[in-house]
């Protein structure tokens, strides 16, 4: 029988919170009760925000949580030719396509076609028009030679209609894992997403599902508000011919305010309560685990 894999994924882009600190210790509670691994996996792909400092913070405060994973960990930075490799295979297929619209252009193409009911994703932000799709392979090539600014932007309708089977469902747990739940996938929620930038062959959505699939990662435990972008993922999956993980997204954590903790907020930051005089334990009361 092979061991149930979960992983914990932060983004060295800032200080963990009390929000990691529950969705890391709920992942080593559920592999401590299954028996299975817990790998810890280090998401840097956006090279301008992402520090070593702050790398090097997550692993104090992990291991100050009483968190064990296994080594090495891996870094998404230094896989960047493993993603190229599967956005080549994109590229042929035809699923992605060069999006070259600017903010502001992007701005002013939905203002002119009446704004305000043009379609939003979850996030409320409005989707990628229709237009560079429709570009003719010619002026696409001419835009690339001349090095317009672009990124690779994932064709959902096309990419959907190209299964022949079907956009397949995703298979949800809870947290005891005793029962499954099939929830059908809506990429389309998102638009035409983006797969990968000019100078970095990835995004979060690629990145993602290869390295869960490379991983062997059998259950994805993650916070709630990233419940929508799972839909994108099963698509990706699909399209790579990557086996799917089933996915248990958990409450989140919220500030005083009610409001999703964010990076920037000083007092629920693991290691400003670590220097208060917190224990391990207290945050993990704080958080109802
Ligand atoms: N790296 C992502 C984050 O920091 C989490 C990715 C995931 O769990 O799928 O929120």
């Amino acid at each position: 029988m092979t061991l149930l894999t979960f992983r914990f994924a932060p983004s060295p882009n800032g200080k963990l919170h009390l929000g990691h600190a529950y969705s890391a210790l709920l992942n080593q509670r559920m592999a401590a009760q299954a028996g299975g691994r817990l790998l810890l996996r280090i998401e840097d792909i956006d090279v301008t925000r992402c520090t070593p400092e702050f790398e090097t913070g997550i692993f104090r405060d992990l291991e100050w949580l009483g968190l064990r994973w296994e080594e090495p960990v891996r870094r998404q930075s230094e896989h960047f030719a493993e993603y190229q490799a599967a956005l080549d295979r994109l590229i042929a297929e035809e699923s992605v396509y060069p999006a070259f619209m600017s903010r502001g252009e992007i701005r002013a193409f939905i203002a002119e076609r009446g704004g305000r009911d043009w379609p939003r994703d979850p996030d409320g932000v409005p989707l990628y028009p229709p237009f560079d799709k429709a570009l003719s392979a010619r002026e696409r090539k001419r835009r690339l030679a001349e090095n317009v600014p672009f990124a690779w932007r994932l064709d959902v309708e096309a990419a959907t209609a190209r299964l022949t089977a079907g956009l397949s469902w995703l298979e949800f747990t809870d947290e005891t894992m005793s029962a499954t739940r099939a929830v059908e996938a809506q990429p389309q929620a998102w638009g035409d997403v983006i797969v990968a930038r000019r100078d970095i062959p990835t995004s979060y959505h690629l990145a993602v599902v290869l390295d869960d699939a490379l991983q062997g990662v059998s259950h994805v435990v993650r916070g709630q508000d990233l419940y929508s972008a799972t839909g994108v993922q099963r698509l990706l999956q699909q399209l790579l011919g990557l086996s799917p993980p089933r996915y248990f997204h958990h409450r989140l954590i919220l500030g005083a305010d009610r409001r999703k903790l964010s990076k920037s907020f000083k007092d629920t930051g693991l290691a400003a309560l670590r220097e208060a005089g917190m224990s391990p334990q207290d945050v993990r009361q704080l958080v109802g685990l």
